[in-house]
């Protein structure tokens, strides 16, 4: 099916991110360690409702699912807000382009903090980050030109990452 990237990339630049490249599903990169990365160090470790434990989907189930993806839109923001904002907003682009199975992939900062275990008021904006799903984003964006950097404190410099899984 054909895909209008331009208007995708154009609908996550109007929600405040920087840039957005197409990229082959199969070049996204799984890494069993991200699982260690959240279950220890990560302030949402059963805080939050788009994190572990609380995805609801053995890695198994998520492997599969990503496996049936063949393109996704790789979107860099400034922060987490923003990039959230625009992943959501590519989402409903892609799907008003027919691609039905589009999905973002954003940490969800609506609220803040996650108002776990109470009931999600904004379940329509929650999806999980790329690192929830064990997907290592480093290696994933590196092929596009890309680079996860960090400061000091561990902050991601000076780029967000999300992404939208097409079709
Ligand atoms: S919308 Fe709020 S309560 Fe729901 S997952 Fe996101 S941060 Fe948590």
């Amino acid at each position: 099916m054909e895909v209008d990237c331009e208007a995708l990339a154009a609908a996550a630049r109007e929600a405040g991110a920087g840039q957005a490249r197409l990229m082959d599903a199969a070049g996204l990169v799984f890494d069993p360690r991200a699982a260690l990365k959240c279950r220890f160090g990560c302030p949402r470790y059963g805080r939050a409702w788009t994190c572990p434990p609380h995805l609801g989907l053995s890695p198994e189930q998520i492997e599969r699912a990503l496996a049936g993806y063949q393109r996704a839109l790789v979107i860099v923001s400034p922060e987490a807000a923003s990039g959230q904002r625009a992943a959501l907003a590519v989402e409903k682009a892609a799907m008003a382009q027919g691609l039905s199975f589009a999905l973002a992939l954003a940490l969800c900062v609506h609220c803040d903090p996650c108002v776990y275990p109470d009931p999600c008021p904004h379940p329509k904006l929650a999806r999980p980050s790329l690192a929830a799903l064990g997907l290592d984003v480093a290696a994933t964006v590196k092929p596009l030109g890309l680079e996860v950097r960090l400061d000091p404190e561990g902050k991601l410099l000076p780029a967000w990452y999300t992404l939208v899984l097409l079709d």
